[in-house]
């Protein structure tokens, strides 16, 4: 009786060795990139008054990232750059928080919004999308940030001015290739953003989630975000159902504003 189960224990252990070691090979094997998920779509335009448009696009599911700039390139979409996701071990401390990372210009770390007198920047949605974004949702959850705020509003509100930032949110038909994206202008010390505007594209159906996180994903970019590295956040480089920021959003943001 005790050989016996001696027996089973030493191969029952020869097995699990066996699983573990097929396991630790298949991890080994680095997969490929899918399709849209290799690498990030900008373009960048110098304006004749000195500042700096930059524009980032969500590529859509299946579109690789070199396709869809040779389909903007094609569309007269100036300067289209396809850049990796920079590993976040290469990025200073200062310039990110867990999964978080800023948008980076190329003088600093962080751009920011101008506080204009206010305790904290005013940043004004104006909400001109159709009804299946949930822009006012996205609104609210950024606005848990303790350093920026984010109102929500509806076009005929109007901007108030007066040191408000106004950054309008559409959508519409804008063709193929991306689900949505966020110009921001900088002025030309690229120290501050002196704009922005959202596009949301509903050439691509999706499901209220999927809406729900492009919205959150480009409302992130309007505040100052770059990517997440964690599916757990709706900055997140590609589009998923992910509602929400996730708290390395919120902390790096903080640090700033
Ligand atoms: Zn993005």
């Amino acid at each position: 009786m005790r050989t016996g189960r001696s027996i089973g224990a030493v191969l029952l252990a020869a097995a699990s060795t066996i699983v573990v070691a097929l396991t630790s090979t298949a991890q080994a094997v680095a997969a490929p990139p899918a399709p849209g998920r290799d690498g990030v779509v900008v373009s960048v335009q110098k304006n004749r008054d000195g500042t700096i448009t930059e524009t980032a696009y969500t590529p859509a599911p299946g579109v690789t990232a070199k396709d869809l700039a040779a389909r903007l390139t094609a569309r007269g979409v100036p300067n289209v750059k396809v850049a990796d996701e920079p590993a976040m071990t290469t990025l200073a401390a200062a310039c990110s928080s867990g999964t978080a990372r800023t948008w980076p210009s190329s003088a600093t770390c962080f751009v920011r919004w101008a506080y204009n007198g206010y305790a904290r920047p005013q940043i004004y949605f104006i909400d001109h999308s159709g009804s299946a974004w949930p822009v006012g949702r996205a609104v609210t959850k950024w606005n848990e940030t303790s350093g920026i705020d984010s109102v929500y509003r509806i076009p005929s509100s109007g901007c108030p001015g007066g040191g408000i930032h106004c950054v309008h949110v559409y959508s519409g038909n804008y063709g193929s290739g991306w689900t949505g994206l966020t110009s921001r202008t900088l002025n030309a010390a690229e120290t501050y953003y002196t704009g922005a505007t959202v596009k949301l594209n509903t050439y691509y159906s999706g499901t209220e989630a999927e809406h729900w996180n492009t919205a959150c994903h480009e409302l992130g970019h309007v505040l100052g975000l770059d990517h997440n590295t964690s599916t757990g956040s709706c900055v997140y480089a590609y589009r998923s159902s992910q509602r929400y920021p996730n708290a390395d959003d919120f902390n790096l943001l903080e640090r700033y504003y």
